[in-house]
């Protein structure tokens, strides 16, 4: 089948219904998940019971409980035809990691029966040594263990039961993204706890919130499989631009195409099933680009469902004959894709933290965490951008659609406003609710509603959006759970130093609001000054401004990394108990090798194509064209009119020798940042090749221009992105 083919194929393919259960979707959510629910209906009493002081209390897991457990969880899995069990984890690769194993065993008669007991549901040993780990296990311990989290719940996929664990090595540390998640998860409420309670006594947890929209490119899998580029890399590494693409801002919000909209409806049923609450679905700005979000959640629970999520959408897409790109920038000139991550804080009795609140003291309590979150943005911009920092956000970074790779924090007006007037008035005047005392002029006010009409500003990567903080910045391919834990960790430091200022102020005998108040302003004026910016975040002015803040301007993916072994980020992350010493300059190696890999493959994947596709293409016109001339010097004696002839000629031959000389200089850029030794070293000089990309891709997008359309090899841009 040649290209044309292909691209027929995929305009008649037909929309695959989607296979929706009966009745309403209440009916159905959560079914295929062992959730509260559940525990009571298959469990007894003492098991119950010591479950939920795993969950609730933060107790180990002990071997009786885990027996009872597992002896009610299998007669549920069961029901719904379970044979495997796997522990499913999120190491330091791309997704999440599964070994199942059959539930079999020999029953000592001859023949087998299903077994499953507290020790398979609570450890397991996983081959692990093939896992990144930094040097870690090489080092310490050669093995590591999964370990069940009970506050994530068992689910079902397809045949086999999941078991959502965390992956540590023998020695303790931590192997995974959930790990440091969950550590960072207890160190926000340990910080904030003691700030709450001088609002309300009765408050003993915080829980730290999490909700995801994620983006995705759709292709059709025929086209998809005709490019090596996105098989291996997952995006097209050339690719002229379509003369279309999302100029006329017609995909936004447009009407879903049917087989789309059935590959929508089949992925809401699969997350509905497994208890996840998917809401929002949505086109997005570029051609064949979407979104999916659902309501927002416990930030561990919530990660996990976007790990299920992301593993869903590859499977479903394939029935409807699509493939889904969870890259970050899949094609050049248009939109890349996000994963915004909305972040906010709450108490357990019920109170959000970072929206206005019902009285005086209620609005304090949410200015407080208000300005204590940017005071931690702002100490750790830098850590916030290296925290979503790769290879693949790389691309999409600091382009003109996504977040500068600067890491400011939008406020909107109101909340500007408010900031402001808070330095101007005397400490003990109340932050009131608009309009319940009339207008009043010199008052520090806040609209009772405001979080559908916050302002909005597309270029900031940390918005405030009513009441929650929108952290845009995170790639669509990324675990949110880097972003997540560092954010957590960051507000957890800022908010025991704020417990000290305060305490100050309460031993010099001011009332409480008035020390909180005092405690605040200097951080007010500071945020203000520095890391609030609400202006155009693309322009290069800001560049300059933000430089001159003291914001972190650093755009070298693998120096950004650097940010995480320096004094200050050590300092917090070792005092919140969120990663170790050890830990941070592990996972340091890991994402310098991680970004080798992934740039030493699109290379690769960039020469053999430019050799193998590209340039045979241009000679077989080439040599059409050189025919054609022969025959015209034949036939007229001269080349007289052969000026187009020429011209393509002469086009041809320069975009080729051009090709083959950027290819070969790749070629020797990567087996010299091969010999060097030391990694960090060594992704820097695969930060050079990166750099390089477009140089030896600009020729090759010419000559898609040149070549005879139907001797170019590729699908193109055009084809790709437009599902009818
Ligand atoms: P938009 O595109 O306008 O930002 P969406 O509806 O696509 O909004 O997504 C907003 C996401 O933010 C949803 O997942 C929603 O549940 C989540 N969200 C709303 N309120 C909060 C909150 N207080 N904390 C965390 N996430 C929130
Ligand atoms: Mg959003």
């Amino acid at each position: 089948m040649d290209r044309f083919d292909l691209v027929k194929e995929s305009f008649e393919k037909k929309e695959v219904p989607a296979e929706v259960p009966k009745g309403k979707t209440s009916d159905y959510f959560g079914e295929l998940v062992f959730d509260r629910k559940m525990m009571c209906k298959y469990l007894d009493a003492e098991s119950l019971q010591g479950l939920l002081d795993c969950i609730e209390g933060g107790h180990a897991l002990d071997r009786k409980t885990a027996d009872g457990v597992a002896r009610g969880m299998k007669d549920w899995a069961m029901k719904h035809g379970v044979t495997h069990v796997t522990h499913w984890f999120q190491p330091l690769t791309e997704g999440t990691a599964e070994k199942h194993d059959s539930l079999i065993d020999y029953d000592g008669k001859g023949g087998v029966i299903e077994t499953f007991d507290g020790k398979m549901l609570a450890q397991q040993e996983p081959d692990a040594s093939s896992f990144p780990n930094g040097g870690i296990r090489a080092t310490f311990e050669a093995r590591g263990y999964t370990a069940w989290d009970p506050t994530s719940p068992v689910f079902i996929l397809e045949d086999t039961l999941c078991i959502p664990t965390i992956f540590i090595s023998y020695t303790g540390e931590a192997l995974d993204y959930k790990t440091p998640l969950k550590r960072s998860i207890k160190a926000v409420s340990d910080a904030a706890v003691p700030i709450c309670k001088l609002f309300d006594p009765s408050v003993s947890k915080v829980y730290s919130y999490l909700g995801w929209e994620q983006e995705y490119f759709l292709v059709d899998e025929s086209l998809y499989s005709a490019r090596a580029d996105l098989m291996i890399t997952g995006r097209t590494l050339f690719g002229h631009n379509s003369s279309k693409n999302q100029q006329l801002d017609d995909h936004y919000f447009g009407s879903i195409p049917p087989r789309v909209t059935a590959f929508m409806r089949d992925l809401e049923v699969a997350g509905h099933r497994l208890g996840i609450p998917l809401k929002t679905r949505h086109n997005e700005v570029a051609p064949n680009q979407f979104e999916l979000a659902p309501i927002y959640g416990e930030v561990n629970l919530a990660n996990d469902q976007n790990q299920i999520v992301m593993n869903l959408m590859n499977r479903i897409a394939r029935k409807h004959g699509f493939v889904v790109l969870l890259h970050e920038k899949p094609f050049d000139g248009i939109n890349g894709s996000g994963k915004h991550n909305n972040w906010s804080l709450g108490t357990d009795t019920g109170t959000p933290l970072l929206a206005p609140g019902k009285d005086a003291m209620g609005n304090l309590q949410f200015v407080t965490f208000f300005v204590n979150v940017l005071a931690a943005v702002q100490k750790h911009n830098a850590l916030m951008k290296a925290s979503i920092a790769s290879a693949t956000n790389a691309h999409r970074l600091g382009a003109n659609e996504a977040p500068p790779a600067i890491v400011s924090a939008f406020l909107g007006r109101t909340m500007t406003d408010v900031l402001r007037k808070l330095l101007e008035v005397p400490s003990e005047t109340p932050i009131d609710i608009a309009g319940k005392k009339g207008k009043s002029l010199g008052l520090v006010e806040i609209p009772e509603i405001f979080v559908d009409n916050t302002d909005r500003n597309r270029t900031s990567p940390f918005a405030f959006t009513g009441n929650r903080f929108e952290f845009r910045a995170v790639g669509s391919s990324a675990n949110c759970s880097g972003a997540m834990t560092t954010l957590n960790a960051a507000v957890a430091e800022q908010l025991l130093d704020f417990k000290v200022a305060v305490d100050r102020e309460l031993a010099s005998g001011k009332k409480t609001n008035v020390a909180i108040m005092d405690a605040l302003k200097p951080i007010i004026k500071s945020v203000i000054d520095v890391v609030c910016f609400d202006g155009n975040g693309y322009t290069e002015e800001w560049k300059a401004e933000a430089a001159r803040r003291g914001l972190d301007v650093e755009t070298n993916v693998p120096k950004m990394f650097c940010e995480f072994t320096k004094p200050s980020a050590v300092e917090m992350f070792t005092r919140t108990g969120v990663y170790t010493e050890k830990e941070l300059q592990a996972r340091n190696e890991v994402k310098w090798e991680t970004y080798i890999k992934k740039v030493q493959i699109e290379s690769r994947v960039m020469v053999r194509m430019a050799l193998n596709h590209i340039i045979p293409a241009a000679l077989e016109y080439k040599s059409r064209l050189l025919k054609e001339v022969a025959l015209a010097k034949e036939v007229y004696g001269n080349l007289d009119n052969c000026a187009t002839e020429m011209k393509f000629l002469s086009d041809i031959n320069q975009f080729v020798e051009d090709i083959s000389v950027k290819a070969e200089s790749m070629r020797e850029a990567r087996k010299a940042a091969n010999k060097i030794e030391n990694v960090y070293e060594r992704a820097l000089a695969y930060h050079e090749i990166a750099e390089s990309f477009p140089a030896l891709r600009r020729p090759i997008d010419k000559l898609e221009e040149v070549v005879d359309n139907k001797l170019w090899p590729l699908p193109k841009y055009r084809e790709l992105l437009f599902i009818n």
